[in-house]
């Protein structure tokens, strides 16, 4: 059987984007992430972050910094009985310093790239699937995939997401 799955953009909606964030001590967490992660889990929803990184075409930070963050953030999640079941992130950017990095890409949000790579990889059914950002290219993202796409303006994330999908 296919799985839902709620997708979540990362800097700005599970965490205060501060920018180019790779530290841990610098992370902090948004009001109602952690039992939004929770409530998406206990709900039989994958819990997949999709998040642009383009500190790393920049320089900024390598992409080991990053995994060491998206751990880091597991540990704490696992601390309060949830967790994130898989990251998807997007290195590039066409101005990057980095060549490796330094092109434009299909992961780059609006752009669905991360989104479907995800439904393809998780078996996903994207009819009954949500992605929740504070961008409106992470709403374009989710479109552009046939996923239900939120903007997320502030407040408590997890009563955002019991009041969109409880009522839907
Ligand atoms: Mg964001
Ligand atoms: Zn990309």
């Amino acid at each position: 059987m296919p799985n839902k799955a709620i997708f979540f953009d990362r800097d700005g909606t599970l965490n205060v984007d501060v920018h180019y964030l790779h530290e841990p001590e610098k992370f902090v967490w948004i009001e109602g992430a952690i039992d939004a992660i929770r409530w998406a889990n206990e709900h039989g929803y994958l819990v997949i972050v999709v998040t642009n990184q383009s500190g790393i075409a920049r320089g900024y930070y390598d992409e080991a910094a990053m995994h060491r963050l998206h751990d880091w953030m597991n540990a704490e999640l696992a601390a309060h009985g949830a967790h994130i079941d898989a990251f998807y992130y997007c290195p590039h950017h066409t101005e990057g310093k980095l060549p490796a990095y330094a092109k434009s890409c299909d992961c780059r949000k609006p752009a669905p790239g991360m989104i479907l790579r995800a439904i393809r990889e998780h078996n996903i059914d994207s009819a009954v699937s949500w992605m929740f950002g504070d961008a409106a290219s992470d709403v374009a993202a989710a479109e552009n995939a046939g996923v239900k796409g939120v903007r997320y303006t502030g407040g408590s994330l997890c009563e955002l997401i019991r009041a969109t999908i409880e009522t839907s």
